[in-house]
């Protein structure tokens, strides 16, 4: 099921990418594999995904301690200090960077680790009640600032989560806002190339306004069985 779910997504992928002229090449799946099973990792692995994501600090050391460096792991949710000291040893990516103390965190870790971390700074891009991302300009700005002076980091780019609607119009906004606050950021001198944005209910939205990052979870694995009682998984620490 896995591999079938991975070839008929690689094809929306690529008539989208075809319908707006863009190469797909530079576009990384990032397949969500949170809550699911080693064996659904490897599954995926054998069909050529090289990327996983993760959002939960022990279930993510877990899996790391099975697979190790063999794919690359991006850990996308929401990130506590205290749990810095086990994501840093394994991610290749951290995508919910969303403060000065968090990076500084980050940063410690990394150079302890002899690393040089890779960073996506997550931004708040819609107005609706949730912990993670920055959230205006200004911080967006000084966090950036932050962390390009951090020797053990490299920003990559920026990340966001489109509200959960069905209203096609406000989840292009968001997108399109962190493309904007990316190039924005760029012409101050920042080099940012990626745009982490794009879930499997409008990834395809997200190639349109620009995403370099898909992470996709229900559409390579299914239907997520465990949850979190009162949270919103995608959203959990
Ligand atoms: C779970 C999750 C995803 C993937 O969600 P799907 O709807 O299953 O594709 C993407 N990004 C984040 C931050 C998540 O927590």
């Amino acid at each position: 099921m896995i591999a079938e779910n991975i070839k008929s997504l690689r094809q929306r992928i690529e008539s989208k990418c075809f319908e707006v002229k863009r190469n797909s090449s530079g576009i990384k799946l990032i397949a969500v594999s949170k809550t699911h099973s080693v064996d659904f990792i490897s599954e995926a692995f054998k069909e050529g995904i090289s990327d996983f994501g993760e959002n939960k600090a022990q279930e993510f050391s877990a899996k790391y301690s099975r697979l190790g460096d063999k794919v690359t792991w991006h850990f996308i949710g929401h990130l506590q200090r205290n749990k810095v000291r086990y994501v840093v040893p394994a991610a290749g990516f951290i995508h919910s960077v969303d403060s000065i103390q968090l990076a500084s965190e980050i940063n410690k870790y990394a150079a302890d680790n002899n690393k040089i971390q890779k960073i996506l700074l997550q931004v708040k891009t819609s107005y609706e009640e949730s912990k993670s991302g920055v959230g205006n300009v200004e911080e967006l700005l000084e966090l950036a600032r932050f962390c390009e002076d951090c020797a053990n980091i490299e920003s990559a780019g920026l990340m966001t989560i489109a509200p959960l609607t069905d209203d096609i119009t406000i989840i292009r906004q968001s997108f399109r806002q962190l493309r904007k606050l990316r190039d924005n950021l760029n012409s101050k001198g920042f080099n940012l190339k990626e745009l982490s944005m794009g879930m499997t209910s409008d990834f395809e939205i997200a190639i349109e306004e620009g995403a370099t990052m898909l992470r996709i979870g229900s559409a390579i694995f299914g239907e997520r069985t465990r949850q979190i009682p009162g949270t919103k998984d995608r959203e959990a620490s």
